[in-house]
């Protein structure tokens, strides 16, 4: 097998053979929540980070998930084992569930339970040498007292329109702002930026209150550069503190590490990936590979 897919309560491994219901509010309305998951070398990494914030997105919405935590997690290494692969992307989803036509999550008795289990697929290999150019979208990030970005929803159309435009002008990620003017996110992963001005190297993100997802890829660069010496801020910047940056870079358990090396038509630093933007890579890749929960044990 080279997928294996759960749906509330079966395991499939024909992804046709899984059947949703067009009434499912997932569907009609993008009123669900999901995850999405690493397994490198048959361990999932970083599992109980993602659960938790699976949970804490089902709380937001009022959203029954009908499991306990550890139950999910069991699942989800459950799902992975029987796909028998040992390099996966997970996909946990789980919507309102079938209701009827009107927006009222009431009618919804019975939330679905998806988790797909899947081959990954990477940005292609030349990028994470090359590095990305990225453009600034006019389209800001959501307000977080609209839709909240901390809450991992099926509803991606703010940043589906801002990766339109990046297609648009053949860039290959774009940067969207807040309603402020300051830096957000890229459409599908989290920024950093380093400035090697004075002894201490700083990195730079944006605080989550921005309006950004707390990306769990994000924290554990974080905690890798403390470890390696660096200053931290999580602190908000513009696009100027992009351009006259020594080096940047993009998060996110998909993509995970990835260099920017144009911004906006400006080379970022010298218009190559950097070199702790490197350092960081392989601690990075050091703990995928140590650390995550087993599937095969
Ligand atoms: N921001 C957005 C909007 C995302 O969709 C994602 C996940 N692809 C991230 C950031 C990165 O989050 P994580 O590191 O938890 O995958």
């Amino acid at each position: 097998m080279t997928v294996c897919i759960y749906l509330n309560g079966k395991f499939y491994d024909q992804p046709e053979d899984a059947h949703l219901s067009p009434y499912d509010h997932g569907f009609l309305y993008g009123d669900g929540i999901f995850e999405g998951i690493r397994v490198y070398n048959g361990r999932v990494f970083k599992l109980d980070e993602h659960i938790k914030r699976l949970y804490d997105s089902a709380l937001s919405l009022m959203l029954k998930i009908p499991h306990q935590m550890e139950e999910m997690k069991k699942l989800v290494v459950e799902t992975c084992r029987r796909s028998g692969l040992k390099d996966i992307y997970v996909r946990l989803v789980v919507s309102r569930g079938p209701g009827n036509f009107g927006l009222d999550p009431r009618h919804c008795k019975k939330s679905t339970v998806v988790i797909m289990a899947g081959a990954i697929q990477l940005y292609p290999k030349e990028k994470y040498v090359k590095g990305l150019k990225v453009v600034t979208t006019s389209t800001r990030r959501n307000r977080p007292d609209c839709v909240n970005s901390q809450i991992k929803s099926l509803n991606y159309l703010n940043n589906i329109i801002a990766k339109l435009e990046t297609i648009r002008v053949n860039a290959d990620e774009g940067i969207m702002l807040n309603d402020e003017g300051y830096v957000s996110e890229a459409t599908a992963d989290n920024i950093f930026i380093v400035k090697n001005r004075s002894k201490k190297v700083k990195l730079f993100t944006p605080p989550a209150y921005l309006g950004i997802l707390e990306g769990i890829t994000r924290n554990t660069v974080i905690e890798l550069a403390e470890t390696a010496g660096f200053s931290v801020r999580e602190e908000p910047f513009t696009v100027n503190d992009i351009y006259a940056s020594d080096e940047c870079f993009l998060t996110g358990s998909g993509a995970e590490l990835i260099p920017v090396i144009e911004m906006d038509g400006r080379p970022v630093g010298q218009g190559v990936p950097g070199p702790h933007f490197k350092r960081l890579l392989e601690a990075y890749q050091k703990l995928t590979h140590s650390d995550g929960t087993p599937v095969y044990e």
